[in-house]
């Protein structure tokens, strides 16, 4: 039976655990081959496994991709190995949380780093191919904090506000190359995410308001960027905010 991304060559950044997991996985199910790349050998080689099983094919690329050219080879190594490009999923992700007259700096700078420049980095080393080939398609994972900005989340919402603006710009100069761009903007997933925010009262604020809700599901992100990627080649779905149904802001 002919599945919607039979053919199709993913790679999913951050991939080792959440979202970018649930995608990986997801994709594979709609038939892509898929590259996966994040710090975490152990994990991409248990997410490798399961992809496999799915007849995914998965490469494995471990990569710290706060270097930009860690960004770069990754795209590189799919492209080398597959023979191209077609969906860039950029997904990996840090959140440091805490008030902006206690931040460190150079933790903000790392986030920045890696939320920002280094889903610059990969992008820009994918558009060649799809060029070339005119035919692509680029998810970025941003979030609500990239469409409404809160105390303690000065940031992060930077850096998710800065991954809604480069989306759009970056559609509008590749739309006649037939390069599809979509942002997607969660609410609040069930995901490791949260455990690395260091300012404790606000990771236990943070914690106390997401336990008040239904969560979404990282497979519910997931099938929402699966039905992004597999749409007809003349539709282009720009945004997706989503949020659980019990969330307000
Ligand atoms: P996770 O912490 O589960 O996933 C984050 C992923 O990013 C991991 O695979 C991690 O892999 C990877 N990553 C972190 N640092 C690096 C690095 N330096 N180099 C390579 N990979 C890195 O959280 P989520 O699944 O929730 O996050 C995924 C994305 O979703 C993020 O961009 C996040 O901002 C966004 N998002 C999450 C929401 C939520 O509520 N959870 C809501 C809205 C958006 P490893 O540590 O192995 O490197």
């Amino acid at each position: 039976m002919q599945r919607r991304l039979d053919g199709r060559i993913a790679l999913v950044t951050g991939a080792s655990s959440g979202i970018g997991e649930a995608t990986a996985l997801a994709l594979a199910e709609e038939g892509a081959r898929v590259a996966i790349a994040a710090r975490r050998r152990d994990r991409l080689e248990a997410l490798a496994a399961r992809l496999e099983a799915l007849g995914a094919e998965p490469l494995l690329l471990a990569a710290d991709l706060l270097d930009e050219r860690e960004a770069q080879r990754v795209v590189a190594e799919t492209e080398a190995h597959y023979g191209r490009l077609d969906i860039l999923v950029n997904n990996a992700g840090v959140m440091y949380l805490e008030p902006v007259a206690e931040a460190d700096l150079g933790r903000w700078r790392r986030m920045l780093e890696l939320n920002v420049l280094s889903l610059i980095a990969s992008t820009q080393a994918a558009l060649a191919g799809m060029r070339a080939r005119r035919d692509g398609h680029i998810v970025n994972v941003s979030s609500t904090a990239g469409r409404v900005a809160n105390p303690n989340a000065a940031a992060y919402s930077a850096t998710k506000f800065g991954v809604v603006a480069f989306s759009e710009a970056l559609r509008r100069e590749v739309y006649q190359d037939n390069i599809r761009v979509s942002v997607i903007e969660p609410g609040v997933v069930a995901t490791e995410l949260r455990e690395h925010i260091g300012h404790a009262d606000t990771k236990d604020a943070l914690n106390a308001w997401a336990d008040s809700m239904r969560q979404l599901q990282s497979r519910d992100v997931a099938e929402v960027i699966a039905f992004c990627v597999s749409r007809p080649a003349h539709v282009n779905i720009n945004e997706v905010l989503m949020r659980p149904t019990d969330q307000e802001r």
